[in-house]
């Protein structure tokens, strides 16, 4: 079955439309391409709004948005604008020579946000490792500390690089890749008794906590909101220890949560944060961002070649000023609303199978219970058999990632699918 939304028919240019459909082959992409993937049978050829299609011309309720990514969805008027005049004007130069549209972007992300400089570069991972060099010179240069350590907590996600998935506190990610980069203690999330008595142990000889680094609502985790009261006392014993308060906003930032960044929900401002996902709305960039003190990179301690190039910078300014011009935000309040009060009604009908629905804004998580034999991979599964896509984040969660610009419309049918769906897997 196919999924139509009945407000806002496919407007897909003709002249793409009428491309004939090549037959996808998996078995020679599974022959080229590196399996560092399981996928599902899917070859996705084109996108509006969000819909996606298939190889096939089948039609999906896009709630993945390329892993909470695609913010204005797929082949938004003011993406499509600003990819054609950043390409055709320039698009890469290095940066040797000052970017015009990196300082705008800069601008942009420090006038709204706690910040008050940025720095460029092309991922999630990316801007953590650069977080975490940065901690690393404050902590050697402000902290004296010679042995820095960087606390993160236990399933959290941080990326995939040496270092940031050091990082991740998932053994599922670290295997077979020791030995892993030292400097990393872990805590359990949202305990501070924990930190407190991290803090205190850690210190010792050359050896001290420099930063803790953790998601104000851990994503692929699990959908986990931080709790107000743990962030709170994070940041007090950060600012009577001089500790770096770093936060990963790289899924829960501009704007995922209904606010621009996830900290606004737990009322404390980070030293230095992190975005990527939604920031280019689907161009790969990541930044850092952090508060004037922490500017301690001289020049040629930190780079990345394509990092902020006129490209990315100039789509990014033009995503984030989308955001704010066509007033998405509450948007994604209304509709995250709409869409838990949806799953809490199936949730009800399900109780055997279904154990919370939490989130914020529009990322948002279905738990299944602990006694069900179902795994969030099965009724994502099922979903896609019901034109919708979805994502786990991890075993026993189902993750909604939509666009910010999704409908009232397209939320009802996404529910409708999520229904169908448990009904074919509790079946
Ligand atoms: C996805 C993610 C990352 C890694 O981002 P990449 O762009 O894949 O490197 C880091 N932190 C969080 C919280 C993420 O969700």
């Amino acid at each position: 079955m196919s999924v139509q939304t009945p407000v806002e028919q496919a407007t897909i240019p003709p002249e793409i439309d009428s491309v004939p459909s090549t037959p996808f082959d998996a078995d020679s992409f599974n022959q080229a391409v590196m399996s560092t993937y399981s996928r599902y049978p899917l070859a996705l050829e084109r996108g509006a709004g969000c819909r996606v299609w298939d190889t096939q011309g089948r039609e999906y309720l896009d709630f993945v948005a390329g892993i909470a990514t695609c913010t204005l969805g797929h082949a938004h008027p003011a993406m499509v604008e600003a990819v054609t005049r950043q390409i055709q004007k320039l698009h890469h130069v290095s940066n040797l020579y000052y970017i015009p549209e990196q300082g705008e972007l800069a601008k942009w992300l420090i006038q709204h946000s706690c910040g008050d400089r940025a720095f460029f570069c092309n991922s999630g991972a990316e801007a953590n490792e650069a977080a975490i060099k940065l901690a690393r010179k404050y902590a050697h240069t402000v902290l004296k500390i010679d042995q820095p350590i960087i606390l993160t907590a236990h399933a959290s996600f941080h990326g995939r690089t040496l270092a940031t998935v050091t990082a991740t506190g998932q053994s599922k990610y670290q295997k077979y890749f020791d030995p892993l980069v030292p400097g990393f203690h872990y805590v359990e999330y949202n305990n501070i008794a924990e930190v407190e008595a991290a803090v205190s142990e850690l210190d010792e000889g050359d050896y001290g906590v420099a930063a803790i680094l953790i998601e104000p609502l851990q994503g692929e985790g699990g959908v986990r909101p931080g709790d107000i009261a743990y962030f709170q006392r994070l940041r007090e014993i950060c600012d009577e220890t001089g500790i770096l308060l770093i936060f990963d906003e790289v899924q829960v930032g501009m704007g995922r949560s209904g606010k621009l960044w996830g900290y606004e929900h737990l009322g404390v401002e980070p030293d230095i944060f992190t975005s990527a996902k939604g920031l280019g709305g689907g161009i790969p960039i990541g930044a850092m961002i952090s508060k004037k003190f922490c500017d301690v990179f001289q020049p040629g301690e930190h780079a990345s070649t394509f990092g902020g190039n006129p490209f990315v910078c100039g789509v990014a300014l033009s995503v984030c000023q989308t955001l704010e011009k066509e007033q998405i935000l509450p948007n994604v309040e209304a509709r995250g609303e709409q869409l838990r009060r949806g799953l809490n009604a199936i949730a009800l009908k399900y109780p055997q199978h279904i154990a919370e629905v939490r989130g914020w804004g529009l990322i948002n998580g279905m738990e299944l219970t602990a006694d069900t034999q179902l795994t969030a991979a099965q009724v994502v599964k099922a979903a896609v058999d019901e034109g919708l896509l979805l994502v786990p984040a991890g075993p026993k969660v189902v993750r909604f990632v939509p666009p910010l610009i999704v409908t009232e419309a397209e939320v009802k049918i996404a529910l409708q699918a999520v229904e169908k769906a448990l009904a074919t897997v509790t079946a």
